[in-house]
């Protein structure tokens, strides 16, 4: 059996692994079923436990290079504009947990990553290839795919996403569940939008069942906005992805502030998502089982109500880095010991990640009481020491 590392997946987390696992010595094969990258046009937030992970590769010159690095978080009531909390970011992340707090397009980030895996290993990257099925062995994993090509390695790590082929092989439960909340995405460059409406800043708008995020991306030249709102979608939700206009987001939204209905109004067109996720985890089994592990998405689907999804995709490789390391322990051992590792932190930010979503969309008393608190405790409610200090 050969000496390599089987990865499905060249997503955000695939290509993570594939870095990690070449960083510990390992020869990888990388599989991702789409002919061509093309990371979606919309924005991420990497908390500083994300930024020192990528620090630690040696790749802050490039993330510096292409992200922006916001000095404050503003949480604002929707209907009235008003400020409600903030958080400091920049210089306090960096004393604090010693890494900044970064928004980056998702395609920078993306390509920052493939560069590295590129430029840095000897991964081998097969495109246009869908994995369909595997089965383990004594010795190791044997993978096929659709097009008929079959690889073995030591072990298999799904990162295939949300609609996961090798979590549906591995654990054989439900699908992703639909959360009844749509996520309205849209970039536009700053030098189109009026002085006013221009921020370098994370804004979190909060009103009762909706709420929008914006913040820079591509080094201050872009604005990123992501409204959320609550509604169905008729048909499937399997990669789901529509183009709409600023006018169905509206009346999505209803009544709010003219700021906000002025940014919304400003960027003609956006991309509509139904946001699936699954409960949090409950046992290391969710994570890795045998020769066989999960990562990113495919393991941990979340709502994006903390920004950690691929936050906790870059985790997971880190994590991995470190087992594949270790020269003596045997393979299962290995990916046992990483689903110990991972499980708990990933199903935590799961679960504060569902919680966050009633916080922010709160109407009536819980939304007065919420707004109270955070003019009190401002900072000290909006920082999440233990998530920014993570993973250990
Ligand atoms: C509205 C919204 C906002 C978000 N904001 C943030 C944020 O601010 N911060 C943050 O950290 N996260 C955020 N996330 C979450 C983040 O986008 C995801 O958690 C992350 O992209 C998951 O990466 P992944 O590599 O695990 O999965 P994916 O990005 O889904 O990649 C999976 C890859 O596997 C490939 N694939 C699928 N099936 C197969 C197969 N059978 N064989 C081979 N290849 C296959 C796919 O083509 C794809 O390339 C947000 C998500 C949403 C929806």
């Amino acid at each position: 059996m050969k000496k390599q590392i089987l990865i499905a997946g060249g997503g955000i987390g695939g290509l993570a692994a594939a870095l990690a696992s070449s960083r510990a010595g390992w020869p990888v094969q990388l599989l991702e079923r789409t002919r061509e990258f093309g990371e979606v046009g919309a924005g991420i937030q990497m908390g500083p436990n994300v930024v020192r992970v990528l620090h630690d590769w040696g790749l802050g010159v490039e993330l510096a290079r292409v992200a922006a690095f916001p000095d404050m978080l503003r949480v604002r009531n929707a209907d009235s504009g008003e400020e409600l909390g903030r958080l400091m970011l920049g210089e306090r992340s960096r004393t604090l947990y010693g890494a900044p707090y970064a928004t980056i397009h998702r395609a920078d980030i993306h390509k920052l990553l493939l560069a590295a895996v590129q430029q840095h290993t000897d991964a081998e990257l097969h495109m246009g290839q869908w994995v369909e099925s595997f089965h383990e062995g004594d010795d190791g994993v044997h993978l096929h795919t659709l097009d008929g090509l079959e690889l073995e390695g030591q072990a298999l790590i799904g990162a295939d996403g949300l609609w996961s082929t090798v979590r549906h092989l591995l654990l054989n439960d439900d699908a992703p569940r639909v959360t009844g909340h749509l996520a309205y995405r849209a970039l536009i460059a700053q030098r189109d939008l009026p002085g006013y409406l221009r921020s370098q800043q994370v804004t979190v708008w909060l009103g009762p069942n909706l709420h929008v995020v914006q913040y820079p991306v591509r080094r201050g030249h872009w604005l990123n906005v992501v409204a959320i709102v609550h509604g169905q979608v008729n048909g499937e939700v399997d990669d789901w992805d529509h183009e709409t206009h600023a006018s169905d987001l509206q009346d999505a939204m209803g009544e709010t502030c003219n700021k906000l209905q002025d940014l919304i109004s400003a960027i003609p067109n956006w991309r509509l998502w139904a946001l699936c996720d699954r409960p949090p985890m409950t046992s290391a089994r969710q994570q890795a089982q045998g020769r066989v592990a999960l990562l990113g998405d495919a393991a941990h689907p979340m709502r994006p109500y903390m920004a950690q999804g691929a936050g906790m995709a870059i985790e997971d490789a880190a994590c991995l880095q470190t087992l594949l390391k270790d020269p003596d322990m045997p393979m299962d051992k290995r990916l046992e010991r990483y689903a110990q590792q991972r499980w708990r932190r990933n199903a935590r930010v799961q679960a504060r990640s569902i919680r966050n979503g009633q916080i922010f969309h709160a109407s009536g008393l819980v939304r007065w009481g919420r707004d109270l608190s955070m003019n009190l405790l401002g900072q000290r409610l909006l920082d999440v020491p233990w998530l920014y200090r993570g993973p250990n």
